[in-house]
């Protein structure tokens, strides 16, 4: 298909042209990053092989990308080609007695739960939403509301087929070829392609889970209350009220949930059912939840949102210690029902996540909000969530806590954001913090060689130059974040 789409007169090695056809705009999930690039669609791994023969030909490079949903410029390559795994979406295994899954990469998140949830199976790693595909969770090495207790994505993966660019596929798991495992798995991407990947899936005995609801008036009883439920919780996560000052500051609303344990649920086979998980379109039956965001748009700026946290806190107020049974996809991925894009404009958004040792988490985070809050930048959704170290190279994991904010970003605001985010990167890098690739668009390569340390940096650049000699997948993140080539 490609070959003769593609077939130039050139000698190698010299820039042709791509055909126009094929040029798309390509954006982060933000919105706040676009360009344009040529997009190819493989669907068989010798589509995935001819492509990098082509690029290998006519040397030009090629970036991958997954369902889209990095925030920043991880899955884009400006003017030159773009891989889209979504065609790449079949099962290609199933095993219901022991949960092992193996899919190919572009399998979304949402396709898997749906196809083992009636098994009784849930996914170990839950992102935000259930857009991405696994693939793209894989390559950043994605984190859900239980990453201090089941880790990361990477966790959870068996073994991988990775086409190298030179069109070789190599198996990897913990035994064999080790080091691609553990430094392709949260490598956004720049060793090669998955192919297929085996997991190891979650058993449920309920499609619902256990939630309460409370809140608290501060950042310290927030965090508090994660130490004191780490040893009996599932999932914990806090939304923040990033306006609130002085002693209220960082206060919050937590939610826990717990898995049901067999016998407790009276009526498993209904509730594990694709009917019982859907979220339905409307609110209350009769307002669709996608033209939410015309009510929000108005709000979203300085002065609104001061006044949706605030009542979105007292609203929970009223919520406080109420327990209630809820189905798993609501509980993860209710924002998919909305477009939570839109209420930000034009501009988009980019998110800021830093990751802090627990020791250090309280003040850092303090620190954090001061400054948003002096800056004039609030951020307009703030979450809480408690992690764990885990052994891939390019980790964002650690026994600490991340807060994951989302900023708007407009014309004006623009370079003041890129200049609050130096200065929260200072704050982070005397915490001992790390960053989460998947989220950034204002990292530098001189905080990256700080947080990851300059050693793991060497050795993935090292390993990228054994498999990927020609630097053939590049991406705007990786000449962004990994500095001059
Ligand atoms: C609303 C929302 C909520 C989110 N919540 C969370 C959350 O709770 N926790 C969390 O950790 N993340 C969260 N994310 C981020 C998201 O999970 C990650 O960005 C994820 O990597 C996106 O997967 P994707 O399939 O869209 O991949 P893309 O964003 O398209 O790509 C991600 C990376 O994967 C690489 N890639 C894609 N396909 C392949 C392949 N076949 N082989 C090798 N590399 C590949 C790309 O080059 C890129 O570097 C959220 C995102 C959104 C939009």
């Amino acid at each position: 298909m490609i070959q003769q789409e593609l077939q130039t007169e050139t000698e190698n090695k010299v820039l042709v042209p791509l055909p126009s056809d094929r040029l798309e705009s390509v954006a982060g999930w933000g919105s706040a990053n676009n360009g344009m690039a040529y997009v190819y669609r493989p669907s068989t791994v010798a589509q995935l092989r001819e492509i990098f023969s082509w690029a290998e030909k006519n040397n030009r490079t090629i970036g991958l990308r997954g369902g889209g949903n990095s925030y920043g410029d991880a899955a884009m390559n400006d003017e030159s080609i773009v891989l889209d795994f979504t065609r790449m979406n079949r099962i290609l295994a199933w095993d219901p007695e022991n949960g092992r899954l193996t899919v190919e990469p572009g399998v979304t998140l949402q396709r898997v739960w749906e196809y083992v949830i009636e098994d009784g199976w849930w996914v170990p790693v839950a992102t935000g939403t259930a857009n991405i595909t696994v693939g793209g969770g894989a390559a950043m090495n994605v984190h859900g509301k239980n990453a201090w207790k089941m880790g990361t994505f990477g966790e959870h993966i068996y073994e991988f087929d990775l086409m190298l660019p030179s069109g070789e596929v190599k198996t990897c798991n913990r035994q064999q070829n080790s080091d691609l495992f553990f430094a392709t798995i949260g490598g956004f991407g720049m060793l090669g392609c998955f192919t297929s990947l085996t997991l190891h899936l979650k058993r449920v005995y309920s499609g619902l889970l256990e939630v309460e609801a409370l809140t608290k008036p501060n950042l310290h009883t927030t965090m508090q209350w994660f130490e004191e439920h780490l040893h009996n919780s599932d999932y914990l996560v806090g939304w923040l009220d990033a306006f609130s000052k002085g002693k209220q500051l960082g206060r919050s609303e937590l939610h826990r949930g717990l898995y049901l344990r067999p016998g407790e649920d009276p009526n498993p086979s209904h509730t594990l059912r694709l009917e019982t998980q859907r979220i339905s379109p409307d609110i209350m039956g009769f307002f669709p939840r996608s033209a939410l965001w015309r009510f929000q748009r108005p709000f979203w700026n300085n002065f609104g949102l001061r006044w949706v946290n605030i009542a979105k806190f007292r609203a929970a107020k009223l919520r406080d210690g109420k327990s209630y049974r809820e189905p798993h996809a609501h509980f993860h991925f209710l924002l998919d029902s909305l477009d939570w894009r839109k209420p930000f404009g034009p501009g988009g958004l980019i998110q800021y996540q830093p990751f802090i040792p627990k020791e250090n988490a309280e003040d850092a985070f303090t620190q954090i909000l001061q400054l948003c809050q002096q800056r004039g930048l609030p951020n307009f959704l703030t979450v809480m969530k408690r992690h764990r170290p885990d052994p891939f190279w390019l980790t964002h994991g650690l026994d600490g806590y991340s807060l994951a904010m989302d900023f708007r970003i407009t014309q004006r605001n623009r370079a003041r954001i890129v200049q609050l985010a130096r200065e929260l990167d200072e704050i982070v890098l005397l915490a001992n913090g790390r960053f989460y690739l998947a989220k950034d668009s204002t990292l530098r390569p001189e905080v990256t060689r700080a947080y990851l340390g300059a050693e793991t940096v060497a050795k993935f650049k090292a390993l990228k130059q054994e498999v990927d000699p020609q630097t053939r997948l590049q991406t705007n993140m990786w000449r962004r974040v990994f500095g001059p080539l």
